[in-house]
Order: structure tokens, then C-alpha cells, then sequence
């Protein structure tokens, strides 16, 4: 069975094909800079237990290199090397200035109290920082899967604890606690970034009808969604409270849950917090994998890769798949999709809500000053005074506060680069899908860095 990488690989070269990149670049692109294993051993319980990790980097033209750290019993070199790639993709498309990297530890983190888990997390960040695959200025880790705020309040301080005199120590990982030098908006952010990505993709009538035939704008657009994590959670939540979409399906690990009349997401999102699945729950079903098969206008999945492949993308009734996960759609289903019409929205565009947020954290860490703090009273009076000149009541105007800033910093960067990802595809009557689209203009971009990077 093709792996991972190969994967997303194999939809890669779709793009290469189409460019002329001098002799040899497109290796070096693909290629992995660099992947660390780390194994440590823990005592849990009274026994030791060998803790297995990764961490890759894709390019480090572009330094830092960024991405998640994910928690789970599946993490290993193929997969770290997969996301390492995507994320360099993914700065690409969304201008953002970093190179990629991801990685991991083979654990299920629900195997473990939460101070085992700190122990264990504390010791992959030292085990990183040591080798140089944890830093503010060379490799900054962010939550995945498995991972949140709290292990990364946990890793950044390890890093601080071992490079006391290094002033901008807070920013060798984003995604923090804001107490804690994170940023307002960042936990919903990917989330965040797919309802905006969605509303950019379906704003045009025209551009609606292409992604599978569907009409205009997201109001009540039926979604299913599979994994209510961090992603799927927000995701679900902004488009059906927000844009009138119906989440009619949830597919967790231990079955789905389907209403037709539309799900309310917090709920399920809290029964899950307090049952650990979506068993017990009215519309229960043990089968979750066929509700991928569910007919609706969108399919989200938000858990992991590999879900949609060659065995049921032929069943698979969406009009449009849009990927919250990384690689949701193995390359064989991808080409399966195409051939049925059916549109996708690809994740290194559609759920880079995440990276962009961190890197407005990084920026504010690195400049030592929350966004907003010299220049809100003053635009708040300002604009108070500009209501009552025009006789409005001054009460309904506010300054820019940092998540009105972060939300406003990622719409405009999601609805850009759809632009961009449309203008590339819509020049090139060879391109018809928009994952080659985005790879394209990834490449275009990424090309010219290789080429200086290797003189
Ligand atoms: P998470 O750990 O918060 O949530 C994952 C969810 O998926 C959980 O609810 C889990 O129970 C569920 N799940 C796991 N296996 C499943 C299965 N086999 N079937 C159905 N549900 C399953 O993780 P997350 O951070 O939301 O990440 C989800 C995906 O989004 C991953 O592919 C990740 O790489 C990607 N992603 C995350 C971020 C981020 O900021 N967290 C950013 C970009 C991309």
C-alpha cells in the first residue's frame, strides 16, 4: 500500500508536470531536509517506557520551519515526512514566510495522566531544543493532533528553562495558553480558516457551480463532518451558527451521529467531553465510516489522512470534499473525485487558518508587544468621534481588538490566496482542479527560493 508521502507526492507531480523547473529541482523540493527519531525512556507507574518521536523538516529555505506536533499511535517517519511537506506547501500558498516541519510522538495521549503526559512532553522539548529542532529562530512546533494549548505552555517553557538569556525564548512554539504569550483566535484558527476558505470558494455562483455543482454561498448547505477536535469542532460550529449551513452528520472514532433537521454541535462537542465518543447520543450510529458515504453538499473530514481512498470514493455522494484534515484523500480517490465531478478543496489551502495564526503569534512574541496596544484607545476615540459627527450612536463602535485583528489578518489571507489559487488555475486550460492549482502556485514560489537557497 502507498504511503502517505507517496500520496501527496504523487499529487504533486500532477503540478510539476505542468512546469519547466530546471533539471533537478523538483527532487530537491520533494525532498526532506531533514528527520530526526528520538526515543526516551519514562517511568510511568513504576515501569519505564521507551517514548518513540519524530520530527521532520521539509525545506529550510525558509527559516523558521513550522509545524504541528501530533500525539497518536499512528505517528511515524512516512507520516512526520508527509505533513512536513504539506506545511511547506501550505506557507507557499498562504505567503507565509516559513518552511515546513512537523512531528510527533507514538503515543495515545489518553493512555496517560495529565502529569505523565507533561513529563513525556517536557522530555520530547528537550530532546528537540538539544538537537536544534526546537527554536525560535530555526523550528517552531504548533498543536496537531492530540496537542493543545496546555503542551504547548509545556514546551515552551522547557525551552525557556534551558535557554534562559534567549529574549525571544516564548516564541520557539505557537499555539500557547494567552496568558502566556499566545495569541487571542488561535485555537479556533484552523477552524476559523476553513469557514472562511468555504465562503471564499462558494461566494460566486460560477465558481460554486465548477466545485460539484453546487449554488452560491453556504446557507443551508448540508455538511458532514468527521472528527469534532479542535478543527472539526470550530469548523462545524462557525458554518452552521454563523452561515446557516446544517451539520447533519458527525463521524467520531466510536460511530456517527445523524440528524437530518441539522445537529447542534456544542452539544455533541460537550457529550463527547463527557462520555469520551458519540455513543449514547439520539441518532446514534455504530457505523461512522459509511457516513462518509452520507449524501450531502459537503463532506468535511477533520480527524486524519487516508479516509477517502479508491475503495469508497465511487460511493461517496458529496458534491464537494473539503479537506479540514491533512491528507483526508489518498491520491487514487483524489483522481476517483475528479473523474465524478465531485470538487475538492485542498487542505494545504483549506486548513492553513492554523499556520497563519501562529505566524501572527510569532511576529507579536518576537516584537514583544500585543497587537493593537499603542494605536486602540486612540482609533477607539476616533472612531467615536467620527459616529457623532455623522449623528451615529458612538456605543456601536470599538476599537481594533486583538481577535477583531486576527480574524480580519486570516479572512483576507484565505480569501486572497483563493484568488490566487483561481487565477492560476483559470490561466491554464490544463488545470481543472484547484489542489493542482495550488500546487502550482506553491511551486512557482517555492522554486525560486530553491534556486537561490542552492547556489
Ligand atoms: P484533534 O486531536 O483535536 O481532533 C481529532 C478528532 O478526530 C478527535 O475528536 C478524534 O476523536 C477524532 N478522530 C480520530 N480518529 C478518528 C477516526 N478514525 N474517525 C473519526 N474520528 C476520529 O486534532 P485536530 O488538531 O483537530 O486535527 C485534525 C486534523 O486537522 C489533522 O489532520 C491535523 O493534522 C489537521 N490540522 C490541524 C491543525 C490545528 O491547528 N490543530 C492545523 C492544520 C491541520
Amino acid at each position: 500500500m502507498a504511503g502517505f508521502l507517496d500520496d501527496v507526492n504523487r499529487m504533486l507531480d500532477r503540478a510539476i508536470g505542468l512546469l519547466d523547473l530546471p533539471p533537478g529541482l523538483a527532487e530537491e523540493i520533494r525532498a526532506a531536509d531533514a528527520v530526526i527519531k528520538v526515543a526516551f525512556p519514562v517511568k510511568i507507574r513504576g515501569e519505564y517506557r521507551v517514548i518513540e518521536g519524530w520530527r521532520a523538516t521539509h525545506s529550510e529555505w525558509r527559516l523558521p520551519v513550522k509545524g504541528g506536533l501530533r500525539f497518536a499511535p499512528t505517528v511515524d517517519e512516512d507520516e512526520v515526512e508527509a505533513l512536513a511537506a504539506l506545511m511547506t506547501y501550505k506557507c507557499a500558498v498562504v505567503d507565509v514566510p516559513f518552511g515546513g516541519s512537523k512531528g510527533g510522538l507514538r503515543i495515545d495521549p489518553r493512555e496517560f495522566t495529565e502529569e505523565e503526559l507533561e513529563n513525556i512532553t517536557r522530555r520530547f522539548a528537550a530532546a528537540l531544543a538539544k538537537r536544534g529542532f526546537l527554536s525560535p529562530s530555526l523550528n517552531v512546533p504548533a498543536p496537531d493532533m492530540g496537542t493543545g494549548e496546555r503542551e504547548m505552555a509545556w514546551i515552551a517553557t522547557t525551552y525557556l528553562a534551558l535557554n534562559p538569556s534567549d529574549v525571544d525564548a516564548i516564541a520557539c512554539v505557537t499555539g500557547k495558553p494567552v496568558d502566556m504569550g499566545g495569541i487571542a483566535g488561535r485555537t479556533e484558527a484552523t477552524g476559523r480558516g476553513v469557514q472562511y476558505g468555504l465562503q471564499a470558494a462558494l461566494a460566486d455562483a460560477g465558481e460554486a457551480q465548477r466545485l460539484g455543482g453546487l449554488s452560491a454561498g453556504l446557507d443551508g448547505k448540508t455538511v458532514v463532518v468527521q472528527g469534532l477536535g479542535n478543527v472539526g469542532y470550530h469548523a462545524a460550529k462557525f458554518l452552521s451558527e454563523e452561515d446557516g449551513a446544517r451539520v447533519v452528520a458527525i463521524v467520531e472514532r466510536d460511530g456517527a451521529v445523524v440528524d437530518e433537521a441539522g445537529l447542534d454541535v456544542g452539544a455533541v462537542r460537550a457529550h463527547i467531553g463527557e462520555h469520551g465518543g458519540v455513543a449514547g447520543l439520539p441518532g446514534y450510529v455504530e457505523d461512522g465510516l459509511a457516513l462518509l458515504e452520507h449524501e450531502c453538499d459537503i463532506l468535511l473530514p477533520a480527524a486524519l489522512e487516508g479516509q477517502i481512498t479508491a475503495e469508497n470514493a465511487p460511493r461517496i455522494r458529496a458534491k464537494l470534499v473539503a479537506e479540514a484534515a491533512n491528507g483526508p484523500v489518498t491520491a487514487d480517490a483524489d483522481e476517483i473525485l475528479r473523474q465524478r465531478g465531485i470538487g475538492v478543496v485542498p487542505d494545504f489551502y483549506l486548513n492553513a487558518g492554523g499556520v497563519t495564526v501562529s505566524y501572527f503569534e510569532w511576529t507579536q512574541n518576537l516584537s514583544h508587544m500585543t497587537y493593537g496596544r499603542m494605536e486602540k484607545r486612540l482609533l477607539a476615540q476616533r472612531a467615536e468621534e467620527a459616529a457623532r459627527a455623522i449623528g451615529v450612536d458612538p456605543t456601536i463602535v470599538s476599537g481594533a481588538d486583538e481577535i477583531s485583528l486576527v480574524r480580519s489578518g486570516l479572512h483576507d489571507t484565505m480569501f486572497t490566496a483563493y484568488e490566487r489559487i483561481t487565477e492560476v488555475r483559470d490561466a491554464d486550460d490544463r488545470i481543472d482542479d484547484l489542489r493542482t492549482a495550488a500546487f502550482v502556485l506553491a511551486l512557482r514560489k517555492i522554486a525560486k527560493w530553491h534556486e537561490q537557497y542552492a547556489l
